[in-house]
């Protein structure tokens, strides 16, 4: 059987970081720990899969930023654009972990498995969880069934989308969950079970590609204003102050908007600033609320989680998609 020919791409996190004792699982750093630390403790796998090592930023993902994801996505296309290669697996922090894979599911074009993954426990602490997850992640990348599947997270035995996954604990290894939307499938020892598909589009079924990228590199200016009780709409000024191009409104329960903050997200609007009404609620999508949030310009965000709802918009206003009623009916279909 000719081996399978897989690019890893590293990109920092825990799964290369390292603590001063076995038992130290927070508080650690990243360090001189590369990837080939972890694949040392794979011998089996070179044998398996013919590999390709692409070390892209050496960061913590709490420091993930627009030009580290431009350089991947670069270099995840150039790789699945390239005839000898079969997927392609990308190790990361776990704390942006499912914003770089949401994007990435967003712009790339291929239907070649794409796979992230990364650790809860750094490399030195017992029962680190990233060999296996790594591990897990070649399974899935390797396996016919993962294509067309759009960005998939593999961590802790599972098979997440992109579209879905969400990290959910600080810091147990079970972290991340589709939550009500479900899982793609499990993988575990050399089984890759897919019992779910998402229908949401993505990558060859989206307009977006890092094409958008070739003549401006700079990403619109989205930030995320979490409401909360007594919001006196303090922080969609500052945002407005600040220039913003877009605002992901974290609003109350099914988007709830704050009788005071109401009329500084008209002004918002009213000054060409496209604002998102989402939820700080986990599950549960954002439905109709009242005529005059809809009336104020405010575009419902659906079942969009506040982080991904950024992702959307900013690769939205890139491509000069900035009509309010186009904008609604994208959140409404991705
Ligand atoms: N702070 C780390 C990071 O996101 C956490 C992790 O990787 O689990 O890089």
């Amino acid at each position: 059987m000719t081996k399978k020919k897989i690019v890893l791409m590293s990109t920092g996190g825990t799964i290369v970081s390292s603590g001063e004792s076995a038992t130290q699982t927070t508080g650690y750093r990243l360090g001189n720990l590369g990837i080939n630390t972890l694949l040392d403790q794979l011998p089996d796998l070179k044998s398996k899969i013919d590999l390709e090592e692409l070390a892209v930023s050496h960061v913590d993902s709490s420091s993930m930023t627009s030009e580290i994801w431009l350089k991947l996505a670069r270099e995840a296309q150039k790789a699945v654009d390239r005839e000898d290669v079969d997927g392609v697996v990308i190790t990361h922090g776990t704390d942006t972990m499912e914003e770089t894979a949401y994007f990435l599911n967003l712009i790339l074009k291929t239907d070649k498995p794409v796979v992230i993954t990364g650790a809860m426990r750094p490399a030195t602490a017992l029962s680190s969880d990233g060999i296996l997850n790594l591990y897990n992640a070649f399974q899935v990348a390797c396996n016919e069934l993962s294509r067309s599947q759009g960005v998939m997270m593999v961590l802790n035995n599972l098979i997440g989308s992109a579209r879905f996954s969400t990290k959910t604990h600080t810091t147990n290894v079970a972290t991340f969950s589709g939550l009500l939307n479900g899982e793609l499938g499990s993988v575990v020892d050399n089984a890759v079970m897919f019992n779910n598909k998402v229908i949401r589009p993505h990558t060859l079924q989206t307009p977006f590609s890092i094409k958008d990228f070739e003549k401006d590199e700079t990403f619109p200016k989205v930030v995320i204003v979490y409401s909360h009780a007594d919001d006196d709409g303090t922080m969609v000024r500052a945002a407005v102050a600040a220039g913003v191009q877009g605002i992901i409104f974290a609003g109350l329960g099914n988007g709830c908007v704050p009788n005071r903050v109401l009329p500084e997200i008209a002004k918002a609007t009213s000054a060409g600033i496209r604002v998102v009404r989402a939820s700080r609620v986990f599950n549960g999508a954002v439905f109709n609320g009242l005529s005059e949030w809809e009336d104020a310009g405010m575009i419902s965000a659906w079942n969009f989680s506040i982080i991904k709802a950024r992702v959307l918009l900013q690769l939205a206003l890139k491509k000069g998609i900035t009509n309010v009623d186009e904008l609604r009916k994208l959140f409404e279909a991705y």
